[in-house]
């Protein structure tokens, strides 16, 4: 396995919007449960984590364990992965203390703050905790102090009032605060949350979320941030390689409840309930034909505005794209991606309209 995503479950409450699987308010039993079995598993798979280069601490809300937890979990990964070279962890703004700022640099070396929004209005819209103006601020002031050298934030848009206008200048206050990174995601009615209720039957403004999604690639590009993924702009090096690598066909092995796992052939998915996870409900496996799992992996690369070489994609899946080249030449010929013998790689168009490129590439005869 070439990548470790830990998902961790707990969050302090629960956002209107919200589909990842996290049990709000948790108790201090709940969290020491969890945790012995990570560490139960972590030890379990060390042999087949050898070589991995990544660890993506995600969830649900890492940064609301304790100290003492953290410090247990991350001592157990630094042993069951030792060449990772990048470790990355989300982290509320409201919970990165001095301390935990501390502790979290003192493994990580790229920590990913949710911001979302800096206008309290905009949260409380999407039923988001508003964090008042230094709440970022003091959160970012000390994990720099405490040497973090590689920063994320991570933003939304098209939330409900918000205009191009208070897009930008969340944009621009994002700037201010100097991360290496940010992440921008327009808000999706996910089904069964309470979001998607509350808009129901409304139509999507497809051309706002368009506009907002260009305004992003503009000003963080201009400000040395340029896109490299759909959704993720980077200052050049910063680029975050666990997800690169997962968009370019890497296995990757998920602990946790609702953590997922690709082993190059199958997909798995863990119970995405703690007590079932906790006592041990088999994860769903999901087989994937060979043709549907190659066009998974071409199009999931082609969110990325590198695309894919030959190469690379032949040592990825031990397979050639010659299976694709009907939809590859019809999609170029639409203006979607650009293709020569060697590369693939989306247009602006492309990544624009990346459902499109996707459904072709996965439902082509
Ligand atoms: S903090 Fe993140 S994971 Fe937790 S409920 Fe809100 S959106 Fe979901």
């Amino acid at each position: 396995m070439r990548n470790l995503y830990i998902h961790v479950p707990f969050c302090d409450g629960k956002c209107d919007y919200c589909a990842f699987y996290s049990e709000p308010s948790p108790d201090a039993a709940a969290i020491r449960r969890w945790l012995d079995r990570i560490l139960f598993q972590l030890e379990e798979s060390a042999p087949r984590l050898g070589n991995a280069e990544t660890v993506y601490f995600g969830g649900g809300t890492p940064s609301l364990l304790p100290e003492d937890v953290l410090n247990r979990l991350f001592s157990a990964v630094r042993a069951a992965v030792p060449a990772a070279v990048e470790i990355s962890i989300e982290a509320n703004p409201f919970t990165v203390t001095p301390e935990k700022a501390s502790v979290l640099a003192s493994f990580a070396n790229r920590v990913t703050l949710g911001i979302q929004s800096f206008a309290p209005a905009l949260l409380e819209a999407v039923g988001r905790r508003a964090h008042a103006g230094p709440v970022p601020l003091e959160a970012v002031r000390n994990l720099r102090e405490a040497g973090l050298r590689n920063l994320g934030l991570d933003l939304m848009y098209g939330l409900p009032g918000e205009t191009p206008e208070l897009w930008r200048r969340d944009l621009e206050l994002a700037l201010e605060l100097a991360p290496e990174h940010i992440s921008a995601y327009s808000v999706t009615p996910e089904p069964g949350t309470p979001f998607a209720r509350r808009v129901a039957g409304r139509p999507e403004d497809d051309a706002l979320s368009e506009t907002m999604w260009e305004q992003a690639g503009t000003i963080l590009g201009a400000a040395g941030l340029p896109r490299y993924e759909i959704s993720n702009y980077a200052r050049h090096g910063f680029e975050s390689r666990h997800n690169s690598n997962v968009w370019h066909g890497q296995t990757y092995l998920g602990l946790g409840p609702a953590a997922c796992s690709f082993d190059g052939t199958d997909r798995w998915t863990q119970a995405a309930d703690l007590r079932a996870w906790l006592d041990g409900a088999p994860p769903e496996i999901d087989r994937i034909p060979r043709r549907a799992r190659l066009g998974e992996i071409l199009m999931m690369g082609l969110r990325t505005v590198r695309g894919w070489t030959k190469l690379e994609f032949e040592e990825e899946t031990d397979c050639t794209w010659d299976d694709f080249s009907g939809p590859l030449n019809e999609l170029a010929g639409r203006g979607l991606v650009t293709l020569t013998e060697d590369t693939v790689a989306p247009t602006e168009r492309g990544l624009a309209f990346w459902n499109d490129v996707a459904e072709m590439l996965v439902f082509a005869p």
